[in-house]
């Protein structure tokens, strides 16, 4: 039987042994702040990660990584990545003027993305993760078409307003030949006083997992001190690797890099 030819030329990042992207159909379902976790769980579990804000239009990596400083240009006219809590750090945002609103057009989103993935100097990583945009528009498909990506991580909240978005998310990974790692159910449920509220709902992501024959990878439930953490400038993985919600990642890097040697 012939072999099905690959529709797309996909470039991997220079620098890096596997890329791994992190997505949501939706913004504020907390993307964001998993990438940043997960990156972390991923350096305390041994391997040397990298963390691309590939959100052009909204970059949250200063504020999320405690970063003010600027990049160096190095001799090869390359940026260098910000080293940070043990991760190489890198986003548009350290780029341009924070308090600038990022307004671009089409090409300049598609420069924007290959400074970012092709003039970045990425020292030996094995992992580097992808902090993507939310949503399927332009910017999503010219790195879902451009960049060679090892697999997708999808993020929502169990909602239905933002699981109608989490199934056109899947189809364009499927469409651009990215394999999905699987779907994580953020802000699952929140507990206090010995009490469960399932404030978005439940059990929504994964019932799309099984509809789609996607991996569901599991629960993070609404918590005061990731938020805090977030809020502070560092991941809660690298504050206090014994929390709860920080087992949680680790766990859950340990699970996925297990299909990465
Ligand atoms: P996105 O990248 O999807 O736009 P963010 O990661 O910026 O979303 O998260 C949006 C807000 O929700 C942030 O204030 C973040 O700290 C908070 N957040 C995300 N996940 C959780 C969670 N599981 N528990 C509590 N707060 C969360």
């Amino acid at each position: 039987m012939q072999k099905k030819e690959k529709k797309f030329l996909k470039k991997p990042i220079n620098g890096t042994k596997f890329t791994l992207a992190i997505s949501s159909a939706k913004g504020g379902v907390g993307k964001s702040t998993f990438a940043i976790n997960f990156a972390s769980a991923l350096s305390l579990l041994g391997k040397k990660v990298g963390i691309l804000d590939a959100d052009v239009f909204g970059p949250s990596l200063s504020k999320l990584m405690g970063i003010q400083e600027k990049p160096v240009i190095a001799d090869n006219k390359q940026i260098e990545p910000i080293n940070k809590f043990n991760l190489q750090c890198m986003s548009m945002g350290f780029l341009v003027d924070g308090n600038t609103p990022m307004i671009w057009r089409g090409p300049m989103v598609i420069s924007a993305i290959k400074t970012l993935t092709e003039k970045v100097n990425w020292h030996d990583l094995d992992f580097i993760i992808v902090d993507m945009p939310p949503g399927t528009g332009d910017t999503q498909l010219t790195f879902a078409q451009d960049i060679k990506i090892d697999g997708a991580i999808i993020i929502s909240t169990p909602q239905e307003l933002a699981l109608a978005d989490v199934k056109r998310g899947i189809q364009m990974f499927d469409r651009t030949e990215i394999p999905i790692i699987g779907l994580i159910d953020n802000m699952s449920s929140f507990s206090a006083d010995g009490k469960t509220y399932n404030i978005f709902g439940k059990d929504g992501v994964e019932k799309v997992a099984k509809e789609f024959n996607k991996k569901f990878l599991g629960q993070i439930p609404l918590d005061i001190d990731l938020r805090k953490s977030a809020d502070e400038g560092q991941p809660l993985v690298n504050k206090n690797k014994d929390h709860a919600i920080s087992k949680i990642f680790l766990d859950l890097a340990k699970k996925i890099t297990e299909g990465f040697q």
